[in-house]
């Protein structure tokens, strides 16, 4: 998971080389003629945007080097849009993949040969990614950008691919076969056949022989065309298998072996299994592709705001329907809020929804501050290391080094002090893009900016109920719901999502996945002369942030199963208490008495502290058709699995929202909007609803005699 950044040189040119690959990333002061003739000519984008029938389109890349790809493909799609206003395709997703990211500041001095990409160029500088493995999705005007870290024989698996395939247009890139050998394997071409369209066309530099036959064997018709420059040969190919299968099964396909020397035969053809294979996913098939036009939002919180935001940034009409007067009542309602990924030493999957999370959230709080206000301030975290067991927790974190050392770095007790700008007298981990955000503030500017759009409408003072058909339902009846007891239809071409925090365990009744309800109290302080100049947020067992409106956050109980909100003088007492004791060298920490000043409020988070997000599963149905998952061997076998039609779960962030909400709703956008998804199967797996009952089904399988 560990990534290594690229090792990068100029020659005399400019034009960058890879040291690793003895390759350059494109060709002496042609880099962009290469781009239009290689990858956009040769896919007849053009043509294919003027005709394509969906409103978005997907161009995947294998490797992204400098962006030069990316870029010039945007300022095309640009201008493509520009003349033709009314095209049906008004969007355009670029995944690409990238085991080698390059330092910013060397990916700067490529593109700076190519001032006519300034303006995209210094847009996309802005957001980086920091060199995570997994996919970093960024958003432009008319172009989202995903660009996943890490090799891509690990990285394609993970993308999740509708039945239907994903990908219209590739760019095969990533060196000359014979430089890089092992990108080019049996496992790369089996990808490109799971993710592609029919119909999808390819376009790539090279014309080797082995990357013919294999593309072939995949699937793809391929036809060889003159290269760019001194290049004789090129290839295009298009994702047609029937076709394919006759032309790898006759004797005399007409293609001539190729003369570039691109040659390497040391895959052999009959390993590529074929474009049959599309499922990648664990224990039950589900397909999340969906078109909804419009999406009824219940709830008023993060999850909530988020949700809608997102959805109106794809196009997405949504109604908001906030049982309160006023949004952010709930578990959001507290005026402030520690922002931060936790993250173990394992980059486990829970670890990795953390931290993508953490970064896609930065990105978005970063734009939505462009245009509306909410109070935050990016001024660090910093995990203290309290006691021998944390400080041996987080010298583990430090010794596997597989977090980006700009998202978390070790710091000493004279680090932590200055960054805290008050004595800490403990080591600990410092975050450095974490920081505080007023979270009501925030739910209403993510709300406002979903207004903006036009296509976000809020109905407040609206109570929902909702009842399944459960077995009395055919196949095409949708659940009922009422809202202020009055009936409301669900029409086929609607979602309803449920981001309605700690109600959904009431709300969904039978129905509901499992949660588990928090009591929190977080105290309001007053500061003393010596706290008031903390700098950071700081964290050990709860949380204390800077003075904000006058006064130090000081979170949380953990109260298991209570739901009262009521203000208890005895949390308080156990609360500052907890903070004292976990910093009792810290002589600052030991003055302040309890303020009788404090918001309580109710979590809801699930058995293993993952949110859900995804479709409401059929419970009762699913432990039926599940009931025998253990037995099933291949992904082939896997039950499709039960589920209540056009209705969503987002709910159980815990008191984590502020840091998973923006990717989470990111992510089920894109589902009900039929787009590509921004998170990997693994993480869409540890999100599912059902996750509960199927990982209890898959353990009931009979112990061997
Ligand atoms: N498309 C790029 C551009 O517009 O600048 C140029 C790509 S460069 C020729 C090839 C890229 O593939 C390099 O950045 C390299 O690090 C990346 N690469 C090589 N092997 C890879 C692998 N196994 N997985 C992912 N990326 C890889």
């Amino acid at each position: 998971m560990k990534i290594s950044p690229a090792n990068v040189t100029f020659n005399p040119t400019g034009t960058p080389v890879s040291e690793d690959f003895d390759d350059v990333y494109f060709r002496d002061g042609k880099g962009l003629a290469e781009t239009d003739y290689v990858f956009i000519k040769h896919n007849y984008l053009l043509e294919k945007w003027s005709t394509h029938s969906e409103s978005h389109f997907v161009i995947a890349e294998t490797g992204f080097g400098t962006g030069l790809n990316f870029l010039r493909t945007w300022q095309i799609f640009q201008r493509f849009l520009a003349e033709n206003p009314s095209a049906t395709c008004q969007h355009l997703y670029f995944i690409s993949t990238e085991k080698f990211p390059i330092p910013l500041a060397e990916l700067q001095q490529a593109i700076a040969c190519y001032p006519e990409l300034a303006q995209e160029a210094n847009a996309f500088y802005e957001q980086y990614p920091q060199p995570l493995f997994g996919c970093h999705r960024l958003h432009f005007p008319n172009v989202t950008c995903d660009i996943w870290i890490g090799d891509i024989n690990e990285t394609l698996p993970l993308i999740y691919t509708p039945k239907n395939g994903l990908v219209d247009v590739w760019y095969l890139d990533g060196f000359a076969p014979s430089k890089n050998p092992e990108m080019w394997q049996p496992e790369l071409f089996a990808n490109i056949t799971r993710i592609s369209k029919q119909g999808a066309s390819l376009a790539t530099f090279t014309a080797a022989s082995f990357v013919r036959r294999n593309l072939q064997a995949a699937g793809f018709v391929i036809k060889k065309v003159p290269g760019f420059g001194q290049k004789r040969e090129m290839i295009t190919a298009t994702f047609c298998p029937a076709a394919a299968d006759h032309a790898v099964n006759s004797t005399t396909n007409g293609i001539q072996e190729p003369t570039d020397g691109d040659s390497n035969n040391t895959v052999l053809d009959s390993e590529i299994n074929t474009h049959r294979y599309r499922q990648t996913t664990p224990y039950f098939n589900r397909e999340r592709v969906a078109s909804y036009e419009k999406i009824h939002i219940i709830g008023g919180g993060i999850a909530a705001a988020s949700l809608a935001y997102e959805c109106t940034q794809l196009g997405l009409n949504v109604v908001v329907y906030c049982k309160d007067a006023t949004l952010a009542q709930g578990a959001s309602g507290n005026s402030v809020g520690g922002f931060y990924p936790q993250l173990n030493a394992d980059p486990g999957v829970n670890s990795q929804i953390q931290a993508h999370s953490f970064l896609y959230a930065k990105r978005c709080y970063e734009k939505l501050a462009k245009t509306q206000h909410f109070g935050h301030d990016w001024c660090g975290v910093l995990l203290v290391g309290f006691n021998e067991k944390v400080q041996a927790r987080q010298n583990n974190l430090v010794a596997k080094q597989q977090w980006p050392s700009h998202l978390i770095f070790p710091v000493n007790a004279a680090q932590a002090s200055a960054q805290a700008n008050i004595e800490i007298p403990y080591s600990g981990l410092f975050i450095p893009d974490g920081g505080w955000i007023s979270p009501p503030e925030l739910v209403q500017a993510l709300m406002s900016a979903a207004n903006a759009t036009g296509r976000c409408e809020v109905r407040s003072q609206t109570t929902a109920k909702y009842f399944s058909h459960g077995t009395q339902k055919t196949t095409n009846m949708l659940d009922t719901l009422q809202l202020n007891d009055e009936p409301f239809t669900i029409n086929a071409n609607e979602a309803v999502v449920f981001a309605t925090g700690h109600d959904t365990p009431e709300l969904l009744g039978t129905l509901s996945p499992e949660f588990r309800l928090v009591r929190g109290q977080v105290e309001v302080l007053p500061p003393t002369n010596t706290s008031a100049k903390l700098a950071t947020v700081i964290c050990h067992k709860g949380y204390f942030t800077p003075v904000v409106n006058g006064a130090h956050a000081c979170g949380s109980t953990y109260s298991k199963n209570d739901t009262a909100t009521d203000y208890r003088p005895e949390d308080s007492q156990t609360n500052l208490l907890n903070h004292k004791k976990a910093l009792q060298q810290a002589p600052w920490m030991q003055e302040f008495s309890s303020s009788d000043k404090a918001r309580a409020a109710i979590r809801c988070s699930t058995p293993d502290h993952n949110p859900m997000c995804g479709k409401l599963p059929d419970l009762e149905q699913q432990r039926i058709s599940l009931n025998t998952l253990y037995k099933a061997k291949a992904a082939a076998q896997y039950p499709e699995g039960e589920w209540h039609k056009n209705c969503y779960v987002l709910s159980g962030l815990g008191s984590r929202g502020l840091t998973t909400a923006p990717l989470l709703a990111a992510n089920l956008a894109a589902e009900l909007a039929g787009q590509p998804l921004p998170m990997s199967t693994p993480m869409l797996d540890a999100l599912m609803p059902n996750r509960f009952q199927v990982r209890a089904l898959i353990r009931q399988q009979p112990k061997q005699s």
